[in-house]
């Protein structure tokens, strides 16, 4: 038996090889994955680690090889060059092969990058993805003044509330407004409002014309309509781009990430993908998550298909976001909502936004308000939508709408 091999030692991948070990599975597991580090955490790059207030040691998955028996074969520092689909084997870049029985796709996504026009060959632009992208861009804060953020997404905001933590003077430039693609707009209203009342410059509707130089570093940002924001540092938070190119030279079927069905296996034999590098089914359409939740759900429903066993229904997509003192959580997806109710904590101090389309309940969102997510996950995982009267009547208590 050649075991099962994991393309990618991330979120996804390090859980998979886990959950395989938990659900009973013996047989040689190896995971390979292109960062020099062990498996570590990613959300606190961009949040806790940039602000120093913990270490790398903090970040750690933990070594798989230490904790599940038989050991995990990790290899780390090594990209995989191609995959064998016919032959069951994985191509190593110095061309030997490594045979499969079941193979797992775990390659995550990578930061979208400026496009080289509106770079104009200026140094001191950044992204933030890995932990190597972190301590660059850690060591270039340190020596910056001004700070132009690109792209108001979740990236983007949370580095410019580390910035202006530390005291920088920060320019946020989105296209759209913020968060579009993900938080409802009652939601992004408070979190600009946190922006503005923490001294960033908040620019929406707007876009990047290219960056200006000085002895080859970036000086400034020239929008489109021609207002020049003096910057010397710039960091992309564009968005990602799923990592499908082995899959796709393998002709393993890919659109906007390698296409799974409820099991998370591919259009090939015996090869699965999960976590951002997957597009899995999801309410008669399809999806691609980039949520710690999607990778760990992924990766334990494909562990538990390779182990032999049932796997767990999917639950409720959730995500949080960290920026000041606000921690937003989210569970559902409210792109599609037709209303919205507002219930606020009983100490003020936080809210939470219940998205209805029609009578059911398809999202909320939790500012300062754990109890509220909490309850939503229970009320979405088992289908449950309150009637909206008694949801907006505040004397109704949160916790007694789950009961
Ligand atoms: P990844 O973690 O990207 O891991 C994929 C790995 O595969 C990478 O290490 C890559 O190098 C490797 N790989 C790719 N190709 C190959 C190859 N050919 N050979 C070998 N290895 C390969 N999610 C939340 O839910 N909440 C948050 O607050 C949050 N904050 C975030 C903050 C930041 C700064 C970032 C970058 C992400 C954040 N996320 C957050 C998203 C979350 O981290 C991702 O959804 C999660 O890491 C996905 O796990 P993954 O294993 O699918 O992919």
């Amino acid at each position: 038996t050649h075991g099962t091999v994991i393309i990618g030692a991330g979120q996804a991948g390090h859980t998979t090889a886990m959950h395989l070990r938990a659900a009973g599975y013996d047989a040689p597991i190896t995971l390979i994955g292109a960062e020099a580090a062990v498996p570590y955490q990613r959300p606190p790059l961009s949040k806790r680690y940039l602000l120093r207030e913990i270490g790398q040691e903090h970040l750690t998955l933990g070594s798989p090889a230490g904790r599940a028996k038989p050991e995990v074969e990790l290899r780390t520092g090594e990209r995989v060059a191609g995959i064998d689909v016919a032959r069951q084997a994985v191509v190593r870049a110095d061309g030997s092969t490594l045979r499969y029985d079941n193979l797992v796709l775990a390659t995550g996504a990578r930061a979208r990058r400026l496009p080289d026009t509106l770079v104009n060959g200026v140094q001191g632009v950044h992204v933030l993805r890995t932990l190597a992208d972190a301590d660059a861009l850690s060591g270039a804060l340190d020596e910056a003044k001004s700070v132009l953020v690109l792209g108001g997404g979740f990236i983007g905001l949370e580095f410019a509330s580390v910035a202006a933590r530390l005291g920088r003077h920060v320019t946020v430039v989105e296209r759209d407004r913020l968060l579009q693609r993900v938080v409802s707009e009652q939601a992004a209203d408070h979190l600009r409002s946190e922006h503005l009342r923490n001294g960033v410059e908040v620019l929406e509707g707007r876009e990047l014309r290219s960056l200006d130089g000085e002895n080859a570093r970036v000086a400034a940002g020239v929008l489109t309509d021609g207002t020049r924001i003096d910057a010397d540092l710039v960091l992309a938070g564009i968005g990602a781009e799923p990592e499908v190119e082995l899959a796709a030279q393998a002709g393993i079927a890919v659109d906007n990430g390698i296409t799974v069905d409820d099991l998370g296996r591919t259009s090939a034999p015996s090869v699965y993908a999960v976590g951002d590098c997957a597009n899995f089914a999801w309410q008669g359409g399809r999806l691609r998550l980039e949520s710690v939740q999607n990778a760990e759900y992924m990766a334990k429903a494909a562990a538990a298909h390779i182990a032999g066993r049932t796997p767990p229904a999917r639950p409720a997509p959730w995500f949080w976001s960290d920026q000041y003192d606000v921690r937003l959580q989210i569970v559902g997806l409210t792109g599609d909502g037709d209303g919205v109710i507002r219930r606020t904590t009983e100490d003020g101090a936080g809210f939470s936004l219940w998205h209805y389309r029609g009578d059911r309940l398809i999202a909320v969102e939790a500012l300062n308000d754990p109890g509220a997510f909490l309850t939503a996950r229970r009320l979405l995982d088992r289908g449950i939508s309150p009637a909206c009267h008694h949801l907006a009547d505040e004397s109704v208590s949160i916790r007694a709408l789950a009961a």
